[in-house]
C-alpha cells in the first residue's frame, strides 16, 4: 500500500515536527515540548505565528495533536487536544465551562475557589478564581493572549449562571509578559465594576481586592488545609508567614462544622506589612482581634526558641524556597531550620502545621526534611494527615508541574 503523504506536505496549516524525544514524551501525556525537541516547524516557508495552534507531527509525518505554540517560551508548544483544532475560543469556552462544572461537584464550604488551573483543566497558560462575586485571571501565555480568546474567556464567565460575577479583573505578571514577549499591560478590570469583594471559607469571612496583594490575592490552595489544621489546632498558636491571616483566623474561629476554636491565643507572623494590615482588617471583619507581628520569621522563631517561648501549635507556611532545581539543596536547608526550631518550641501534645508549596521539593523530599529536623530536636512526632492543595487545584496525573503543595499534620509526643 502507498503511504499516507505526510501531513506536512498535505496541509498548508501551521505545523511542528517533533525529533523522537519530543514525540516520545508527549506519549506520557505530558502536554509540554520543549524547542530543542521541535526539528521542524512552518507554515508555507514561514514560522507558526506566535500563539497560533498548530498541528504536531512525529518525526514521520503522523498526526499527534494539537498544541499551542509559543513564539519566545522554552516550552514551545503545549497540547491542547488528540485530535484537530477549528475554533480555539469555542474550545477554550467548552473547557471553562466543563472546569466549572467539575468544581460542582469537589468544593464546598466557600464562595472562593479556583475555577481554572491551566494544565489541569486543560488550558494551558489560563488560571481563573473566584471570589464569590468577583472573577481574577491570569494569562500565562501568547495563546491565550490572543484577542478572540480573551473575549471567548471574559464571555464565557460574564454568562456562566453558576458564577453571576459582578466584576472581572485580570492580574499582569510583567515578568511573565516580558518571556512570553507580549507587550506590557496594566492589571485591572476587564468587566464589569467591581474588584473587591468579601468571600467566606468554612464559614471564616476574609477581605478580597482583586487589584491589590500576592498571588490572584489569596492562597485558595490552602482552603481546605484551614479547615484541616483548625481540627486539631490548640492552646497558643503561632502562624508564621501569616500573609492575610488564612491559618491564624480558622485557628482562632474554628471552621465551620467543627467544634468552637481550642486555641487561646493566635499570633501571626509576616514580613509584609500590607499582608498584616489585611489580616488585622480580616480579623475585625470577623469580630476578632489577634496579634501580628512584623518580623522575619526566621529571626523571631531563632530568638523565641532561644528565649524558650513555648507553643502549643505552629503553622509554618512560608514562600516557595526552591523556585529552580538549582535551589533546592539551599531550600531543604531553609525548611530544616524552620521545622527544628517550631519542633523545639512546641509543648508535648502540641501540633505542627508544615508546608512547602515548591514544585522542586517532593512529598517525599519533604516528609525526609521534617523527620531530619524532628532528628536533630530530639523529638518523636507522628504523622496525622498528609494533605496536598485543595481539591479545587487538580493535580493531573503525569503532569507533575500540578503537583506542587505539601501540608504536614503532626503531632509531637515529647
Ligand atoms: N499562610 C498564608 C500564605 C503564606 S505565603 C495563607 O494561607 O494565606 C508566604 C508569606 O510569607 C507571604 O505573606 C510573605 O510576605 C511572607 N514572607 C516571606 N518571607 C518571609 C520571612 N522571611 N519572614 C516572614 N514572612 C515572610
Amino acid at each position: 500500500m502507498p503511504k499516507k503523504p505526510a501531513a506536512s506536505a498535505k496541509h498548508a496549516e501551521p505545523f511542528v515536527k517533533l525529533s523522537t524525544r519530543g514525540a516520545t514524551r508527549l506519549q506520557t501525556r505530558h502536554p509540554w515540548v520543549y524547542r530543542s525537541d521541535i526539528v521542524e516547524s512552518a507554515v508555507g516557508s514561514k514560522s507558526p505565528a506566535p500563539g497560533s495552534v498548530v498541528r504536531v507531527l512525529d518525526p514521520r509525518g503522523k498526526f499527534l495533536g494539537s498544541a499551542l505554540y509559543s513564539s519566545s517560551s522554552q516550552i514551545a508548544i503545549r497540547m491542547i487536544s488528540h485530535g484537530s483544532v477549528d475554533d480555539l475560543p469555542a474550545l477554550v469556552a467548552e473547557r471553562i465551562r466543563a472546569a466549572i462544572a467539575y468544581r460542582k461537584e469537589l468544593v464546598s464550604d466557600t464562595d472562593a475557589y479556583r475555577i481554572v488551573f491551566s494544565e489541569a483543566d486543560f488550558l494551558p497558560g489560563l488560571i481563573v478564581d473566584r471570589y464569590n462575586d468577583v472573577i481574577s485571571l491570569q494569562i500565562l501565555t501568547q495563546a491565550m493572549d490572543a484577542k478572540p480568546v480573551r473575549q471567548a474567556i471574559v464571555d464565557t464567565l460574564r454568562q456562566e449562571a453558576e458564577l453571576r460575577p459582578a466584576g472581572i479583573v485580570e492580574r499582569v505578571e510583567a515578568r511573565i509578559r516580558e518571556l512570553e514577549q507580549l507587550p506590557p499591560l496594566a492589571s485591572g478590570l476587564l468587566w464589569g465594576e467591581k474588584s473587591s469583594t468579601e468571600v467566606r471559607m468554612n464559614g471564616v469571612r476574609f477581605h478580597y481586592d482583586g487589584l491589590e496583594g500576592q498571588k490572584t490575592g489569596a492562597f485558595l490552595d490552602q482552603r481546605e488545609n484551614y479547615a484541616a489544621a483548625a481540627q486539631y489546632a490548640h492552646g497558643e498558636a503561632l502562624d508564621a508567614f501569616c500573609y492575610q491571616g488564612g491559618f491564624a483566623l480558622h485557628l482562632a474561629l474554628g471552621a465551620a462544622g467543627q467544634t468552637a476554636a481550642k486555641c487561646t491565643s493566635v499570633t501571626g507572623v509576616d514580613s509584609s506589612r500590607p499582608a498584616l494590615e489585611m489580616a488585622e482588617k480580616n480579623a475585625a471583619l470577623n469580630g476578632r482581634e489577634l496579634e501580628w507581628i512584623e518580623a522575619n520569621a526566621f529571626d523571631l522563631l531563632r530568638e523565641y526558641s532561644a528565649a524558650n517561648r513555648r507553643y502549643d501549635t505552629i503553622v509554618l507556611d512560608p514562600p516557595a524556597f526552591a523556585k529552580t532545581k538549582r535551589d533546592l539543596d539551599k531550600a531543604l536547608r531553609g525548611y530544616k531550620e524552620l521545622n527544628l526550631r517550631a519542633m523545639k518550641m512546641l509543648r508535648p501534645g502540641g501540633i505542627l502545621v508544615t508546608c512547602s508549596c515548591s514544585f522542586h521539593v517532593g512529598a517525599a523530599d519533604f516528609l525526609g526534611v521534617v523527620a531530619d529536623a524532628a532528628r536533630d530536636a530530639h523529638k518523636d512526632l507522628r504523622l496525622i494527615e498528609s494533605r496536598g492543595a485543595s481539591k479545587d487545584h487538580p493535580i493531573l496525573l503525569n503532569v507533575p508541574e500540578t503537583s506542587y503543595l505539601q501540608c504536614l499534620i503532626l503531632s509531637v509526643s515529647n
